[in-house]
């Protein structure tokens, strides 16, 4: 089953409703960083809420999700466009906690309470937009909600979730986002408020089964819900050796010959996937002659 993402309008078209699967894509995550339980669910959440944000973009905009939290997991960044592409990393992979007195993934525990959660938005204009706010919850999900509401003031219902196997692969993964658009009513606001009172975790209903326009439909009932969209989504990263070069490139031609001379060569890991990329000491060379014909 591939992950996907649903676009949707409710209530006369006063409700923008977004769902997504997005197991294989946190799985992808999980498999490149390493990632155990804790570390798994909120660099997962963080993607699924990033990926429900990037499906509120056109196509080639971007967006940037940071999560700086005081717990032990570190920091959380993640990328993701309007093209369902997202990527991301979590700054200590390796947090594994006891169960929180639900029960559930402690995801709190891992992120932290104080911090700040910051969006930043390529939207190709001169200047990104950027927004912050401080940590709320740290279970991400609320920490979104209250971002939504606070900075980009769209009241919002934000439902993220990672459900992890006991071998510490993804067994599901998934969310949604709801918006209330200006001028709905009181009677709307309070049946989807009600609504998702009894709405079961997200990874719930995906391990049962239910696909995401299932679950738009639970969420908003069939208050005249129209899909506008499904667009597939998933892990992708843009990096390459050609931009990993440009990046040694501009540290000058002393420090390349350093590389030469020093180390024999040099290698780049990139954050966001992990994947390695050498260069060997005649890359090295060629790079220092770019170094020396650029400015
Ligand atoms: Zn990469």
């Amino acid at each position: 089953m591939n992950d996907y993402l649903v676009k949707a309008l409710g209530y006369n078209g006063f409700v923008r409703a977004y769902a997504v699967r997005a197991t294989q894509t946190v799985q992808e995550a999980q498999k490149r960083h390493d990632t155990w339980s804790n570390s798994s669910a909120a660099l997962g959440r963080t993607m699924i809420g990033a990926l429900l944000l990037g499906a509120t973009l056109k196509g080639e905009d971007k967006l940037t999700v940071k999560i700086q939290g005081d717990g032990p997991a570190g920091a959380i960044i993640v990328d993701s466009n309007g093209n369902g592409d997202v990527k991301g990393y979590i700054k200590n992979p390796h947090i594994s906690l006891p169960s929180n007195e639900k029960g559930k993934i402690d995801v709190r525990g891992a992120v932290g309470t104080n911090g700040l959660f910051t969006v930043i938005k390529d939207l190709g204009l001169k200047e990104p937009f950027s927004g912050q706010t401080p940590l709320v919850s740290g279970e991400i999900g609320e920490d979104f909600t209250y971002y939504l509401a606070v900075s980009e003031q769209v009241p919002s219902a934000v439902g993220l979730s990672v459900l992890v196997d006991t071998d510490d692969s993804i067994k599901t993964a998934g969310g949604f986002l709801i918006q209330i658009m200006p001028g709905a009513d009181d009677e709307t606001i309070t049946a989807i408020e009600k609504r998702l009172a009894e709405t079961p975790l997200i990874s719930t209903l995906l391990d049962e089964g239910q696909t995401p326009e299932e679950i738009l439909s639970g969420l908003l009932g069939d208050a005249d819900l129209k899909i506008l969209e499904t667009s597939p989504v998933q892990f992708a990263c843009d990096c390459s050796k050609d931009k990993f070069g440009a990046a040694i490139i501009a540290l000058g031609t002393t420090e390349i010959q350093a590389m030469i001379d020093e180390d024999h060569g040099a290698e780049a890991v990139c954050s966001f996937c992990g994947n390695k990329y050498t260069y060997s000491e005649e890359d090295l060379a060629s790079l220092k002659q770019e170094a020396m014909g650029g400015n």
